[in-house]
């Protein structure tokens, strides 16, 4: 922070008596609405800071691997895709159809027991480090905002202004930029959900053709330019769930940014060439009262009061009252990463019991998952006797069930397919093309006829087993039902 720091006179003047502090008041009202229900614009000031530094290089590598996503091609398939609307998913470019259902359970569950483990260790690290939202809207947006506009008084007091055309131009541009840059976003996402060749396909052809693509083109650019100018914090506070329910998943071991109110408390403001020990010995805190804290605070919010559901851990705080401590002299980490136990009792960070058991649990599932990932097959196939047939007399005596195969390639080569009976005498014959080739990635259909001799069918309805082949290579055995005529 580059301000001096304010001889730190507090909005009721107090200079050298603590100020008494009304604990619960902060539960009375949102940090972000006025008492009349209004809504409170947040002008945050400009974190600096070592933290700021370090989640500012943090955000440019997660935001290249954000833009660069959709076009980065494994094995030509899209590093991360994940196509509801014709159900198909690329995940580091290996293709998931719906028939992969189990595996996407598993990574559901994975997923969510990552988040509660993680969440019980660390809070809300995802919040303040990672999450789209906190990293576009601090790192990117509000950035923006301070080149545009100005520092935060600059932008609090630009807003209490006329309208006057420098007022209207500064703002228009504002929002231009804004808007420009959410339909870069909204468009980014739209490519993760229908690859970045479709997004490019809708882009360069006729627009009559895609009004349906458009349309989304447009309404995902309106939502991020509705988050991002105006919803803001409130998309953390009102909107996200994780925020909501942080509360059931963190204990008193949990690592948050917390204020060490043993060390702050009683807060008083800081006077010019005042010896600490005369401070100390006066029963003062080494919160200086300077509320620097809660002005570059993004969601409103007084650190001082404790953990609250608002804070999403972003780390501003803890640089400003670093920049603060430094300045008067104290030890930095008034503000800090820090579990209660940890403020409270001194403790270190624990690995509790409870993170013992959903590490394990979640050890299991992502074994589980990476089993299924590793064994899944290549093709799967599904034989279905053609409908409204029974069976026919073939040549030499044989009968024959005529079947529909449909058969899903999940390799990344094209695949020609043979079918052998397992320890029955028969032949299969593959109708139409003299071989049946299965494009890569895609789902084929044909229709096949299985010839078996009456003698060794068990009864009308006759088990069989049928090994699916490529290249010579047993690929898959399925089970289906030969009918027969009765004995
Ligand atoms: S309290 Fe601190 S960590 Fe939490 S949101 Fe505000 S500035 Fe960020
Ligand atoms: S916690 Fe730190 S930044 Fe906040 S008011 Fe106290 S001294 Fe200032």
């Amino acid at each position: 922070m580059s301000d001096p720091l304010p001889e730190t006179e507090t909005p009721a003047g107090q200079h050298t008596a603590s100020r008494p502090v009304n604990w619960e008041d902060f539960r009375e009202h949102l940090a972000t609405a006025h008492k009349d229900g209004r809504r409170r614009w947040i002008f945050a000031k400009q974190p600096s800071g070592q933290w700021y530094r370090w989640r500012t290089w943090m955000s440019w590598v997660l935001l290249g691997v954000m833009f660069a996503g959709p076009f980065v091609r494994i094995q030509n398939n899209p590093l991360l895709m994940l196509n509801v609307v014709e159900r198909r998913f690329s995940i580091l470019g290996h293709l998931f159809w719906p028939e992969d259902g189990i595996i996407f359970a598993v990574a559901m569950l994975t997923f969510f027991a990552g988040i509660m483990i993680f969440t019980t260790a660390f809070g809300r690290l995802w919040c303040g480090w990672t999450c789209p939202q906190t990293v576009l809207m601090e790192l990117v947006f509000r950035k923006l905002e301070y080149a545009i506009e100005g520092d935060a008084a600059t932008q609090k007091a630009l807003d209490a202004a006329p309208w006057t055309f420098r007022k209207i131009r500064i703002k228009a541009f504002k929002q231009a930029v804004f808007f420009g840059l959410s339909f870069l976003i909204g468009n980014t996402l739209l490519s993760y959900i229908i690859s970045s060749d479709a997004l490019i396909h809708i882009i360069v052809a006729d627009p009559r053709q895609h009004l349906f693509g458009l349309g989304f083109m447009l309404l995902f650019t309106l939502v991020f330019y509705a988050i991002f100018a105006r919803f803001r914090e409130q998309a953390c506070t009102f909107i996200c769930p994780y925020g909501r329910f942080q509360s059931t998943l963190l204990d008193e071991n949990t690592m948050v940014v917390a204020y060490d109110h043993k060390r702050g408390e009683g807060r008083a403001p800081w006077k010019r060439d005042q010896r600490l020990e005369l401070r100390r010995s006066s029963g003062h805190g080494d919160c200086v009262d300077c509320h620097q804290c809660v002005a570059v605070c993004p969601t409103g919010i007084d650190i001082r009061n404790g953990v609250q559901m608002e804070c999403v851990n972003c780390t501003a705080c803890i640089d400003a009252c670093d920049s603060v401590m430094t300045k008067v002299g104290l030890p930095r980490g008034l503000i800090r990463y820090a579990s209660l136990n940890g403020i409270e009792h001194g403790q270190p960070l624990r690995f509790t019991a409870r993170m013992k058991l959903y590490s394990a649990v979640l050890t299991g599932l992502i074994s589980l998952f990476v089993f299924l990932v590793l064994t899944r097959p290549d093709v799967q196939s599904i034989f279905l006797r053609a409908p409204g047939t029974l069976f026919q007399q073939a040549s030499e005596g044989r009968i024959s069930n005529l079947y529909t195969v449909k058969i899903l390639n999940k390799t990344h080569r094209n695949l020609p397919i043979d079918f052998k009976l397992d320890g029955r005498e028969g032949r299969i014959v593959v109708m139409g093309a003299k071989q049946f080739l299965v494009p890569k990635d895609k789902l084929a259909e044909t229709s096949v006829i299985v010839e078996l001799d009456p003698a060794t069918l068990s009864g009308s309805t006759t088990k069989i087993s049928i090994g699916v082949f490529a290249d010579g290579k047993r690929m898959e055995t399925v089970k289906t039902a030969f009918v027969g005529p009765r004995r």
